[in-house]
């Protein structure tokens, strides 16, 4: 068994096709005739933009939005004048096109790839899979037609692109294992959409088969088989047949109301990075939008976003959720998510530093744009304000004051807006659990953040795996700040919701019903998973299993005994 990242749910057995690389050696030369050699790169170019431009047309129609925007960013890119005209100066300077395609792109991959921000990142393997598509059309080389493999293909490959992703069919491919990326690598998001199981980061995979071998991928585990002996075959082919029974399922709670065992009613709504990803929360059933990240308005920018691009952006999730609520959080930028144009100065303890609220309230111009923007866009739907990193009482209040002057500066201007626009705290700080109740009677709703919640009450960094045992929802620590979260929030009749990842762990759900959780906002694709585990509890059930493990001492007791106790 080879042990990858799990990227993709499900198991996919099949036949292998490797992908194997393609030589792009090349001789640098010098040219003469630039001219003649720009023609050359132009038309690589433009042969390039051309066919990513009609893949991305049918990706849209047959994935969705968010994967087309991702090709479509490639061809946006090569055609950026930062890049493309640094590569025709080179080739002015009498290199060739494929070294001047190569350096450039080299010097923007080196750039990107030493930030710290993962989107960022993500953008230095954009780069070299442009890179590498634009290079084969000059040197001639025709890819693999993916497009074209046997139904019951299994794809091996170095790293699968979003240009090599876009030729799947989904009908024919049904697994992929890698050799690198990551469960946010742009990959692994096509892989989703397309429902295939992929397992990624399996060292060396490539080497290590042959076409036509037998694989099987368990993309919800993450574990990868080749040519696997009869009874192993023989498990995954009845694990397959469950997986695939258990999504027909699923498919029962589709327009359902979420209930509870006994009839009480719950919310299940989505996080969101984008007002394109309000139409994936709508096509997967989400009762609303429990976490808007707006940071890709600052982040996919170049400039500090406007109010109407902002208006614009928040007034198209409100329309797209047609009248259900959006909690819309104002921007959590600063610490780690750094953004090149605004000069953040370098911290010692970014985590620990000037970000999300406050360096809002430090930049009141900039903050009142957004919340301007947010209070302007509440006129065509449901929105609600959430502030991040809550740390005490005067934050919420000065926020509160700003959304004040702002509704009067509208009603001055007659400018339409929903007069009763709520503001919330984003639970996650130790602070912000200590003080849940003076919160509470500040704020109109409060929203769970475990993913810093966890990292803030264990005092762990997340991204540190010496010590990654320790950053865990299920430590009792964090099952009590939780539990007296809601609590506090109960006391004072606001209701609590959970938008960081514990809130879709199906082994922590009948504890959150017990604690007498509202709203569980998860990633679109886990709402109806998640409306099937509530379905199955009643209150008295979970009231009876969170006693049990609110008692225990350990983390590994506690999920021990959650394991035990889960209804699958
Ligand atoms: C959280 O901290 O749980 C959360 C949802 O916010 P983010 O992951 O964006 O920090
Ligand atoms: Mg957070």
């Amino acid at each position: 068994m080879y042990k990858g990242i799990a990227a993709s749910r499900g198991i996919g057995i099949g036949s292998i096709c490797r992908i194997v690389e393609q030589d792009l050696s090349f001789e640098a030369k010098l040219v003469s005739d630039t001219a003649a050699e720009k023609d050359r790169f132009q038309k690589a170019i433009d042969d390039f933009v051309e066919e990513t431009f009609a893949v991305a047309e049918d990706v849209r129609k047959n994935i969705g939005p968010q994967e087309a925007d991702i090709l479509m960013g490639h061809a946006v890119m090569i055609q950026d004048p930062a890049m493309s005209g640094e590569m025709l100066s080179m080739i002015d300077a009498g290199q060739c096109a494929e070294s001047a395609l190569t350096s450039v792109c080299d010097m923007f991959h080196g750039m990107f790839s030493a930030m710290d921000d993962e989107m960022m990142r993500q953008r230095a393997s954009d780069i070299a899979d442009v890179k590498v598509c634009i290079l084969k059309k000059l040197l001639g080389i025709q890819d693999v037609e993916i497009s074209n493999v046997a139904p019951g293909t299994v794809l091996v490959c170095k790293d699968l692109t979003p240009s090599m992703t876009s030729q799947i069919v989904k009908e024919n491919v049904t697994g992929i294992i890698t050799e690198t990326g990551g469960v946010t690598s742009h990959s692994a998001i096509l892989a989703r959409a397309l429902e295939i199981p992929a397992v990624l980061s399996v060292p060396g995979i490539v080497d290590l088969v042959e076409d036509k071998d037998t694989a099987i991928v368990d993309g919800t585990a993450g574990d990868a088989f080749i040519n696997p002996d009869g009874d192993v075959l023989a498990q995954y082919l009845i694990k397959r047949e469950e997986y695939i029974k258990k999504q027909a399922e699923l498919k029962k709670f589709i327009g359902k109301e979420t209930l509870t065992a006994d009839g009480d009613k719950l919310e299940i709504f989505c996080n969101i990075g984008t007002p394109k990803d309000a139409k994936k929360a709508m096509e997967c059933d989400g009762e609303g939008v429990g976490l808007f990240r707006t940071e890709f308005l600052f982040m996919d920018n170049t400039h500090l976003p406007t109010e109407e691009e902002q208006f614009e952006a928040y007034k198209e999730a409100l329309q797209t959720m047609e009248g259900k609520t959006v909690i819309i959080r104002t921007v959590d930028i600063g610490g780690d998510k750094d953004i090149p144009y605004m000069d953040f100065e370098k911290e010692d303890n970014p985590f620990l530093g000037f970000r999300a609220v406050r360096y809002c309230l430090a930049n009141t111009d900039m903050y009142k744009t957004q919340l301007r923007a947010i209070v302007r866009a509440s006129a065509f739907g449901t929105a609600k304000i959430m502030v991040p990193l809550v740390t005490n009482v005067e934050e919420v209040r000065q926020v509160k004051k700003l959304v004040e002057d702002i509704k009067n500066d509208l009603r001055k201007e007659g400018i339409a807006f929903d007069e009763g626009v709520e503001v919330g705290c984003m639970m996650e700080t130790a602070a912000s659990t200590m003080i849940a109740d003076l919160l509470a009677k500040e704020a109109d709703f409060f929203s769970i953040g475990t993913n810093d919640l966890t990292g803030y009450t264990m005092g762990v960094d997340r991204g540190n795996a010496k010590v990654a045992y320790l950053y865990s929802a299920f430590e009792p620590a964090v099952l009590r700040s939780i539990k007296r979260i809601i609590e506090c929030g109960k006391a004072e009749g606001i209701p609590a919701g959970m938008c960081g990842e514990a809130a879709a762990d199906p082994l922590m759900i009948p504890l959150l019903m017990s604690f007498g959780l509202d709203e569980y906002s998860v990633n679109p694709v886990l709402v109806l998973t998640a409306r099937c585990i509530i379905s199955k509890w009643t209150k008295a059930e979970a009231d009876a299993l969170a006693e049990k493990v609110l008692a225990m001492d350990t983390q590994e007791e506690i999920v021990a005994a959650l394991r035990a106790a889960a209804k699958e």
